[in-house]
């Protein structure tokens, strides 16, 4: 086959087709290296633009786009949204009727396709790949290439199999796209897709446009009711740990007036999949889930992910926080993170059936989170020196940069707490201990006879969240650890001994006062600090939007994204001219829905 010239302009396709006036970062790069032919692996992170680096090459190239991605779910949408701005693309999954099937053979064998969504599982189809070798294709994109690694979270064995298209298809150039941060899995991106020879695409995986607050627990509703205070119409995802505390925190958020659907793998399917339909379609819903909710969920305009639960590593932590603000407009990461999470964590860890290699490589993915949750520097910086990246701190977009934490010398309270642990024997939870420490008589108090310890009453200097504090920060840091078969009894570990004998100097966190937790910036974020004008027309807009996305039966984004009714918000466009420049309004939008959009801001007075 003779490697044909371009056929289009990738600048042009850019603007024409996707609205857009020019290409972000690196997309170009990469965008000319695989139009012109090249192989590619693109390590970008979530909602930097890695579509166009597929879809704007497939267009610009003869023949068909071959894309492959892990769930159907993720092509309706992708297809759907390619539609609407003109692209001749569909999907061939299992899900489809046999005329649909044919018909999209034809439209493949007529070569009158650009890009085609098909499940790896497809593509090992004798027939599938006889049809292929007989249709001239322009690439082959690997999406969510991560599925490939078994290092990762969604292995799919049958991504290994991608590996023969180099030799089957040798001409065609293939490019693997994933937002994976994590460099074992990277490396075995290269090496399973035998793309040795492509050139990588590596990008910062900062993601600038969201906050991130961890909060300690103390009434983790009342918390989260706060938080959610701020996202009025907007839409989020709670994450939970158990499908019941998934079912007990949506029940109780409808109750409060907020609307919000739960989402667990043990629910009837039917309804689950409502449930996340309804997420999609519907605006400002909440959906409660467990992380059986997310992969593949490419809703642009999530504004805020909060956990209930902390997370198993900070791989996971950041990938589930990651599906907040693909769109790049605000968005929030919040947390609520207390002594119980460390406590279930780690009996996962220890009660589960894994060899104990996997554990200890368990226990330190653990322990690196727990370090971001009780730093009392900038997270940002914490968490991207965890994936290998330096960022000079002070983002000014995390809860310890807009309001820097308080730390004190515990090396004395460290010593106390211990004593009181190791004096009554290790055989007791915290809210004993800090009795003790307090010196309070309580019947377990009497029981045991602890009055009689020196310890008892030695830590009146604190109150009792002080207390609480630090057994928290000391667990966190591994200097307690938890007895799982003593109902969580706390004991002092190796490591504890200099700290014990008042060698080692301890700082800690001062947990922010009740009150101050809430003085954050409001982000009412469906307006992002609009003025109040453009706010009521933004409205307006966004109610035309999900009108039109309702005729359709799709989800309103696919109509335009936030980003474009702001622009239109702020800029009051009264012709198709002042559309056009408008981002996100190709020439099949402008023609779709130009009219209904000017309408509406003709008659939004000014
Ligand atoms: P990813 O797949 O990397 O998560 P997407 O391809 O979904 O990201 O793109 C994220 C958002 O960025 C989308 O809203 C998309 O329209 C927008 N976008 C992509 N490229 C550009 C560009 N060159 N200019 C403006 N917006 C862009
Ligand atoms: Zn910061």
């Amino acid at each position: 086959m003779l490697a044909s010239a371009p056929l289009k302009d990738p600048a042009e396709v850019l603007r024409d087709v996707f609205g857009h006036a020019a290409f972000r970062g690196q997309q170009e790069d990469v965008v000319r290296h695989v139009t012109s032919g090249g192989d590619a692996v693109v390590l970008f992170p979530t909602g930097a633009g890695k579509s166009a680096c597929y879809q704007i090459p497939a267009l610009c190239r003869s023949g068909v786009g071959i894309v492959v991605s892990p769930l159907i779910a993720l092509m309706r949408d992708q297809v759907e949204a390619l539609r609407q701005a003109g692209v001749k693309a569909a999907a061939f999954n299992s899900a489809m009727s046999q005329e649909e099937f044919s018909s999209v053979r034809r439209d493949l064998r007529n070569g009158d396709l650009e890009l085609l969504y098909v499940t790896p599982e497809r593509l090992a189809l004798p027939g599938f790949r006889q049809l292929l070798s007989e249709t001239e294709i322009s690439l082959f994109a690997i999406d969510e290439a991560h599925c490939v690694s078994q290092w990762g979270h969604d292995f799919r064995p049958e991504y290994r199999e991608l590996a023969i298209l180099a030799e089957l298809f040798p001409s065609v150039p293939r490019i693997a796209l994933t937002a994976t941060a994590d460099p074992l899995t990277r490396a075995d991106i290269i090496e399973k897709l035998a793309l040795e020879d492509a050139r990588v695409f590596t990008t910062s995986f900062d993601r600038p446009n969201i906050s991130y607050t961890i909060v300690e627990r103390d009434s983790p509703r009342r918390q989260l009711l706060a938080f959610l205070a701020n996202h009025k119409g907007n839409s989020g995802i709670v994450y939970c740990l158990s499908r019941a505390k998934v079912e007990d925190t949506a029940d109780w958020l409808n109750g409060q007036g907020i609307k919000a659907l739960p989402y667990h793998a043990g629910m009837n399917a039917d309804l689950r999949a409502a449930n996340q339909d309804a997420f999609l379609k519907d605006e400002g819903l909440c959906l409660v889930a467990t992380v059986a909710f997310g992969m593949g969920i490419d809703k642009p305009d999530v504004r805020y992910v909060a956990h209930l639960d902390l997370p198993s590593s900070v791989e996971a932590y950041y990938q589930e926080t990651g599906r907040a603000g693909r769109d790049g407009m605000p968005s929030e990461a919040w947390m609520s993170y207390g002594m119980a999470d460390v406590v279930q964590r780690r009996r996962m860890i220890d009660e589960g059936g894994a060899p104990e290699e996997i554990k200890r490589i368990e226990r330190g993915k653990l322990n690196a989170l727990l370090g971001i949750c009780e730093t009392t520097t900038c997270r940002r910086q914490a968490i991207l020196a965890h994936f290998g990246e330096s960022h000079e701190g002070n983002c000014g977009n995390c809860d310890t940069c807009r309001s820097p934490v308080a730390t004190w010398d515990g090396t004395d309270a460290a010593v106390k707490a211990l004593a009181a642990i190791y004096r009554t024997g290790q055989r007791f939870g915290a809210g004993h201990i800090v009795d003790v420490l307090l010196g309070k008589e309580t019947e377990k108090v009497t029981r045991f006879g602890h009055q009689n310890q020196k310890v008892f009453g030695a830590g009146k200097d604190h109150d009792s969240r002080t207390w609480q504090s630090v057994l928290r920060q000391l667990t966190a840091a591994g200097f307690i650890v938890i007895d799982h078969e003593a109902h969580g009894a706390l004991m002092l570990s190796e490591e504890a001994r200099p700290v014990f004998r008042g060698e080692r100097k301890v700082t800690f966190r001062q947990d922010r006062p009740r009150k101050a937790a809430e003085v954050r910036r409001s982000l009412n974020a469906t307006v992002f600090d609009l003025p109040s004008e453009a706010a009521g027309l933004f409205d307006a807009l966004r109610n035309e939007r999900l009108r039109l996305a309702k005729l359709q039966g799709v989800p309103p984004y696919v109509v335009f994204h936030d980003t474009t009714l702001r622009a239109m918000a702020l800029t009051r466009p009264g012709s198709f001219d002042d559309l056009r420049a408008i981002p996100g309004i190709g020439h099949s939008k402008l023609e779709r829905y130009g009219e209904a959009f000017l309408s509406v801001i003709a008659s939004h007075a000014a």
